[in-house]
């Protein structure tokens, strides 16, 4: 299978289902519920970060708010203290030092505490329709398990080979696709191999079923 058959496929499945998983309305909300994303799930990102958007109107009485408060909301998701020092460190950055506004690079995103370069990208691909190759965790594991990487392969290796095979113009929908399928059926743990098209080019089902 090559790569482009294998994005043209999930397209053809999943573009009338997939979603971000995550809704927002503004820049403030969008920079909580990334924050908040890393090993989260998605209904966990979703209703946290809607009660932190309720609880704190805007950065500036998000970074004034007790640090023990924003724990208590968002206790619920994995890593919540680390993620709580995260959310008032961010605010308090980009309410004093950007005076409110959203940088529109990569790098200076990434002056945020809390956000990553999978973050970063994936705000300029959601709100500046960038076109972005945005690589996390499901995004790997699938391309892994399909043998089109290897799984040492790094990410700046994994970057410079899609981006030889994917027209440009569809980076961000054609990672997020990969990564959607991840995590919907091609799961860590348990994945739905019963419902995958792709089970004879998988390296992990041809394991576990050639035992
Ligand atoms: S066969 Fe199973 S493990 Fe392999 S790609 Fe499909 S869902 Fe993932």
């Amino acid at each position: 299978m090559v790569l482009k058959k294998f994005v043209e496929s999930l397209s053809d499945k999943y573009s009338n289902s997939y979603t971000e998983g995550f809704t927002y309305s503004s820049d403030y909300e969008l920079i909580i519920k990334l924050i908040l994303s890393p090993r989260a799930l998605e209904h966990k990102i979703e209703f946290l970060g809607n009660l932190i958007v309720s609880s704190y109107k805007d950065y500036k009485s998000l970074a004034m708010a007790p640090l023990d408060d924003i724990e208590e909301i968002i206790r619920p998701v994995g890593f919540f203290n680390q993620k709580a020092i995260r959310l008032k460190r961010a605010a308090f950055y980009i309410s004093n030092t950007l005076d409110n506004k959203i940088p529109n690079t990569t790098y200076e995103l990434m002056k945020i505490p809390g956000i990553g370069v999978k973050s970063a990208r994936k705000y300029l691909s959601l709100r500046l329709n960038a076109e972005e190759i945005i690589i996390d965790t499901h995004f790997k594991r699938v391309l892994k398990r399909l043998n089109f990487i290897s799984s040492n392969s790094k990410n700046s290796e994994i970057e410079n080979w899609f981006k030889g095979l994917i027209s440009q113009n569809i980076h961000s929908r054609s990672s997020n696709l990969i990564s959607y399928f991840g995590k919907k059926i091609c799961l860590n743990k348990k994945p739905k191999c019963e419902f995958c098209q792709y089970k004879r080019f998988c390296n992990f089902f041809s394991s576990v079923h050639n035992r």
